[in-house]
């Protein structure tokens, strides 16, 4: 099919675990191992790979892009947690919340785990990284992932994140909150062809799922030391990206929008260009959202 073929020409990206190994020393490897390095990207069209041949990311730094026939699922680097499989566009979100280590930060949808444990990379292993999700199962994968990552800095947690409560003293120094919720999955290529073809039935589904994305937005923004919030999604419909996050604008005055990446060649949609969308013919990835809000610092207020 179309899809099939738009997944076969997308090039497959690995990001290297900087908590296991470094970039060059995977490069390294990797060239040992029979791979042809290319130099960093410098244009989009620098991701058109042949056979062996792979290039460092034009703009994230621990990113590695091979050709679309590789895969990487039986290579050593793989297996040992020295490389994690994981979409550019998917790489984003931790890599703009870019939270320092020491910091505490909550994964709040996080399963199956591989923005936390890139989060837990940029943190290199130091403060708290409270990660939730519902779903027990998810879960257990995720705690696999996170052990072959030698992620050690996460406190994981089966529950719904609507229900943790932000007046707990465990989260009062939490400042940096990655919102990656349950979406229509519509960016992912290998989906498209799935979605039900039933416009009314979709259009219910997107109506509670961004109902549910504007109740955890909402909620996340309740943490009172907050300071920076990335929300993402999968999903190429504005319901679920820029209108769930205009109508969170408008419910949170002392929150507003950061300018992403200037050089990212796909905005969101007007009138919110600092937000940043992706897809297979202008990102060369699967399609998504991100957005990242910051609270405003305190105003000076009117002495008395
Ligand atoms: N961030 C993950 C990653 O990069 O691997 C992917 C997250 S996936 C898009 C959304 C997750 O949200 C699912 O694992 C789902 O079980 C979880 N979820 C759905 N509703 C939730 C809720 N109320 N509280 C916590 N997690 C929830």
């Amino acid at each position: 099919s179309v899809q099939q073929s738009a997944r076969d020409r997308l090039p497959r990206y690995v990001r290297v675990n900087t908590l296991k190994t470094s970039v060059n020393d995977a490069v390294d490897y990797l060239k040992r191992d029979g791979f042809c390095y290319q130099g960093q990207a410098s244009r989009l069209e620098d991701l058109t790979l042949r056979e062996k041949d792979f290039v460092k990311d034009l703009y994230l730094p621990e990113l590695l892009v091979f050709s679309p026939k590789m895969d990487f699922h039986d290579h050593f680097l793989y297996k040992a947690g020295h490389i994690i499989l994981q979409d550019k566009a998917s790489c984003l979100p931790a890599h703009l919340l870019s939270p320092p280590p020491g910091s505490h930060v909550i994964d709040a949808c996080a399963a199956p785990g591989n923005k936390t444990s890139h989060l837990a990379a940029i943190m290199e292993n130091k403060g708290k990284l409270f990660a939730f999700d519902l779903d027990a199962k998810r879960l257990s994968t995720m705690s696999t992932l996170l052990l072959r990552a030698g992620v050690l800095c996460h406190q994981l947690a089966n529950q719904d994140f609507l229900k943790v409560d932000p007046g707990n003293a465990q989260y009062k120094d939490v400042e940096y909150i990655l919102l990656d919720p349950s979406c229509s999955g519509s960016g992912m290529v290998c989906l498209r062809d799935n979605t039900s073809h039933d416009q009314s039935e979709d259009q219910a589904r997107l109506v509670s799922l961004a109902s549910f994305q504007l109740r955890c937005l909402n909620h996340a923004l309740r943490f009172p030391r907050l300071k920076r919030l990335v929300y993402s999604t999968c999903s190429i419909h504005s319901q679920e990206n820029e209108d769930v996050v205009t109508a969170c604008l408008q419910q949170n005055l002392n929150f507003r929008l950061v300018h992403l990446l200037p050089q990212w060649p796909e905005r969101g949609l007007e009138p919110l260009t600092q937000c940043l969308r992706a897809s297979t013919t202008k990102t060369r990835t699967h399609g998504f959202f991100v957005a990242l809000l910051e609270k405003h610092k305190k105003s000076c207020l009117p002495c008395r």
